[in-house]
């Protein structure tokens, strides 16, 4: 079942978003080759928590920690680790959940450490302008496969490969609700966007094949070949015209000094 929210609970969902959007931020800040993936970790836990918010991903299903860092051919959910550190010519994507009155926030981010090889660089770019892609499609009488279609459409005409395993969803009051918002598709198949949906789309891109496996931690997903893979992620609502972003880069490209 799609629960379909009010105007008053997407203002809680964006207080809950935007937390997400400075949190990035904060780690905009601490992102260097040398630093563990745990330090990140804990940066990110005191932030949220000294924002009146607690962790989105702690704890759910299991998961141990504040954030999943994946890092170069690892697509999404790498635990952070006190024995991981961050390289050169990295990327690493951090997808970042917070949880405040009740609303979940969910949003992610794929930086680069250091300098990064053209051909990965080429990958984010594409990645994240997919990302918008597809919110260009999240409007009312549209469907979920027009987002889809979007997202796949853009990634694999630049010659990259989509994700298959791993999907968008709907947000409320639990992270992951229906409908499930795949990053591939066709025009005008899936449920139908309605006003009050609110939903992550998030493109997980790979430079090489689309296939990815899960390694024995029962959680990191990686390319089957190793290449790199990008993920950026918002949260947004389903409007009439155009859809509402309710989390937020700009807290991270304001400190990467990226204008859009
Ligand atoms: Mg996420
Ligand atoms: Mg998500």
């Amino acid at each position: 079942m799609i629960l379909l929210k009010t105007a008053e609970e997407i203002e809680l969902l964006r207080e809950s978003n935007l937390l997400v959007g400075m949190t990035l931020g904060e780690l905009a800040k601490h992102i260097r080759s040398g630093i563990s993936t745990l330090e990140l970790d804990k940066i990110a836990e005191e932030f949220i928590r000294d924002h009146g918010a607690e962790p989105g991903f702690l704890g759910y299903d299991g998961f141990p920690n504040t954030l999943c860092i994946s890092i170069n051919e690892e697509v999404v959910h790498g635990i952070p680790s006190k024995k991981r550190f961050l390289e050169e010519g990295d990327v690493v994507s951090i997808d970042c959940g917070t949880v405040k009155n009740g609303f979940y926030g969910d949003s992610a981010y794929t930086f680069e450490v250091g300098e990064v090889k053209p051909e990965v660089r080429r990958l984010l770019q594409t990645t994240r302008e997919a990302l918008y892609k597809g919110i260009e499609k999240a409007v009312v009488g549209l469907r979920v496969g027009d987002i889809g279609y979007a997202v796949q459409s853009y990634c694999e005409g630049n010659g990259y490969s989509v994700v298959r395993e791993l999907v968008g969803h709907g947000v409320g009051r639990d992270m992951h609700e229906e409908p499930q918002v795949p990053n591939y598709g066709k025009r005008g198949q899936g449920s139908k966007l309605l006003e009050g949906m609110v939903i992550a789309i998030e493109p997980m891109i790979n430079l090489g094949k689309r296939h990815v496996y899960q390694d024995v931690d029962g959680w990191t997903i990686r390319t089957r070949d190793r290449m790199p893979s990008a993920h950026f992620e918002h949260t947004v609502a389903v409007g009439k015209n155009k859809a509402d972003i309710l989390s937020s880069f700009e807290f991270v490209e304001k400190e990467l000094k990226i204008d859009d």
